[in-house]
Formats: C-alpha cells, sequence, structure tokens
C-alpha cells in the first residue's frame, strides 16, 4: 500500500511552516505531525495531498511548561513524552489517564496532542480530556494568534474550528488554585474495542470539590457521537452536591439525557444503542475513580 506521491518540506520555525502553506495553497498542503493519522489516509485514498509541511523540526513546538495557574503543552509533544512528565500526571490525570489509553508504544512515541485534537477522530481520546480540563486551544494564522475553547473546537466528524492556513501550536490546561489543588480530581475511563483497539467509548471527568460537596462537574464523553461531547446534564446533577455514591449513581443515570438517538454513533462493531447503554457505567466508574483520587489527597470526598 503507497501513499501517492508528494512533496515534501521539513519547517523549522512556525513562521517557516506557515509560509510553506501560503506558498503551496493551491496545491492541497497538509500540516505533518506524528503522521499516524495522515500517512494511513494517504495510503488508502481517504485524504489527499500534493504537499505535507512538516511541522517536526520545529522544537519549539514541543514540550511541557508549568506555570503557577496553567500548564501548556506543546502541539508537538509526543504522547509518550507526555507520559513521562511527571508534572502533568500531578496537575491533570484525566489528561494523564487518556494518554495511556492510546493505541500501542508505536503510536504513542509518534502520536502528537496536537494531531489526536486537529484529526478530531470521534473516538479519539485526547478530546474528551481537553474538554473536561477546560483547555483552550491555540492557533496560529495569517490574522496572528488566537486562543479557541476546547468547548467550541470539535465541530463533528474530523472537523475542527481550525481554519484553513492555520497551526495548532499549544493547549492550555488551567490548574486549581494551590489552595484548591487537594480537592481537585480527574480522570478518564473507556471502553476499549477488542478488534480495533480504539475506544468504543470513553468518559473524562474532572471534579472540583468544596468541603464534602460538588462545587463544579466537568464531564466529556469520545466514541458516542460524531465527536467529544460535554454530559452537562450529569454535570448539573452533580453541581452543590454531596460527593456520595447514592449522588454519583444517580448523576450516572442522568448521562444519555440529551443525546438524541440519531445523533448517536453507530458501526460495524458497535451499535449506537449499545454505545447509549455504555455511557452512563462508565460515567460512573469515571466519577468513582475522581472521587477516590480526591479520598486519597487526605480530604474526605469517597463516595459513600
Ligand atoms: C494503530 C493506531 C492506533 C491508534 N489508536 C488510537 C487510540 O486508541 N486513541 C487515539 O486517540 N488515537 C489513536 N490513534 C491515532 C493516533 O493517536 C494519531 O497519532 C493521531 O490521531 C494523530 O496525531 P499525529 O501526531 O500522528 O498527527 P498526523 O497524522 O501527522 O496529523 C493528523 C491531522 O492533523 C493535522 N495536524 C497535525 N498537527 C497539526 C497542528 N499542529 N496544527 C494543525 N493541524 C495539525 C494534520 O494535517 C492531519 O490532518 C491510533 C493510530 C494508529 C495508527
Amino acid at each position: 500500500m503507497y501513499p501517492p506521491r508528494f512533496d515534501y518540506h521539513r519547517a523549522t520555525s512556525l513562521e517557516e511552516a506557515r509560509s510553506l502553506l501560503a506558498e503551496h495553497a493551491d496545491r492541497d498542503p497538509r500540516l505533518l505531525a506524528g503522521g499516524h493519522s495522515l500517512i494511513p489516509a494517504l495510503k488508502t485514498d481517504r485524504t489527499t495531498a500534493d504537499v505535507l509541511v512538516d511541522l517536526g523540526g520545529i522544537d519549539d513546538l514541543e514540550g511541557v511548561t508549568t506555570e503557577p495557574n496553567e500548564t501548556i503543552v506543546g502541539a508537538l509533544t509526543t504522547y509518550a513524552d507526555l507520559l513521562e512528565a511527571s508534572e502533568l500526571a500531578e496537575r491533570h490525570p484525566v489528561l494523564t489517564d487518556a494518554l495511556a489509553e492510546v493505541g500501542d508504544l508505536q503510536v504513542r512515541n509518534r502520536g502528537t496532542l496536537g494531531g489526536n485534537l486537529a484529526q478530531a477522530e470521534p473516538a479519539a481520546d485526547l478530546p474528551a480530556a481537553v474538554l473536561a480540563a477546560n483547555a483552550t486551544i491555540v492557533a496560529h494564522g495569517s490574522g496572528g494568534e488566537r486562543e479557541i475553547r476546547a468547548d467550541e473546537f470539535f465541530r463533528g466528524e474530523r472537523e475542527t474550528a481550525l481554519e484553513t492556513g492555520e497551526v495548532l501550536t499549544r493547549v492550555r490546561l488551567p490548574a486549581a488554585p494551590a489552595s484548591d489543588a487537594d480537592r481537585t480530581a480527574g480522570a478518564y475511563v473507556r471502553k476499549t474495542h477488542p478488534a480495533s483497539g480504539w475506544a468504543s467509548l470513553g468518559v473524562a471527568v474532572v471534579l472540583e470539590c468544596e468541603g464534602e460537596s460538588v462545587r463544579e462537574a466537568r464531564l466529556a464523553a469520545t466514541g458516542v457521537t460524531d465527536r467529544a461531547i460535554r454530559l452537562e446534564s450529569v454535570e448539573d446533577a452533580l453541581a452543590g452536591e454531596p460527593l456520595e455514591s447514592a449522588t454519583v449513581a444517580a448523576a450516572a443515570e442522568r448521562a444519555a439525557v440529551g443525546i438524541e438517538p440519531d445523533e448517536l454513533r453507530s458501526d460495524l462493531h458497535v451499535s449506537g444503542e449499545y454505545r447509549a447503554g455504555l455511557v452512563p457505567v462508565y460515567v460512573e466508574r469515571a466519577l468513582e475513580r475522581a472521587a477516590k483520587r480526591i479520598d486519597a489527597s487526605g480530604n474526605g470526598g469517597e463516595p459513600r
């Protein structure tokens, strides 16, 4: 299986990547990051490109920076490097849980955070995690830099808010204030399809607690519809409530509320109806895992 012929350029700066995209604008140019979605798509005729602009030489797009109020992740950082970043695991376990589920070692060594989000596969793990983390996605285009809330980034199956010629440069993850850090926890759980290794569905959660109650819960699911979505009915059911088993179970039961039957993803392996049945189960598991982490921090919060 061979890809079609294309011209290849390796950019060494963001400016060079942008100018290569502009120079070849009439030749269907595509950005190349880890290549683990783009190259197979080219080989199987699911996409076209006459020109590839490789971002791999742009060191500025790699790495994790920790600020007091946020963590900034360069778009080109690989899953493997992110999994080794201890500060990410401490501050954003929802993301490291999701990263640990992605593909296999080869995929994790090549695939990048930016590529995963820009690709916006309906069953990708990281979109749900960045939604629950309340992330901001930063893109660079002809109009300069712009920030896009994760809530507004995913538009549909392999469709995002990125405009032609824009490069996703980094992802900003807000950190819990130091005083709240031990009352905040996240988690991601998924049902892995045994044949494809992708998620049949995955649920990401970040819980922020005050005393024994939930101040804010953010939940997102992947695999259920054509894009990762927030589960607002569960979030509303938890806000202000005590973090107890009964509340968690009642909130989880509401997980499929608001998802219309014709929105449910259905494929050869997993029907939409089955996916809808799985959502409450995995919501409950994700909530329990996050609640246990809050409890492990020594300040209560375990479901009772
Ligand atoms: C065998 C296998 C198993 C996999 N399993 C999983 C899984 O379980 N979970 C999961 O989430 N994913 C999985 N993936 C997908 C994998 O995570 C891909 O690496 C990812 O979807 C794309 O990232 P990439 O860096 O390889 O991007 P590429 O393939 O290089 O690019 C993907 C798309 O994003 C665009 N793009 C890339 N970077 C940028 C940028 N900075 N700015 C703007 N556009 C950009 C490209 O132009 C292209 O359209 C799997 C892939 C394979 C091959």
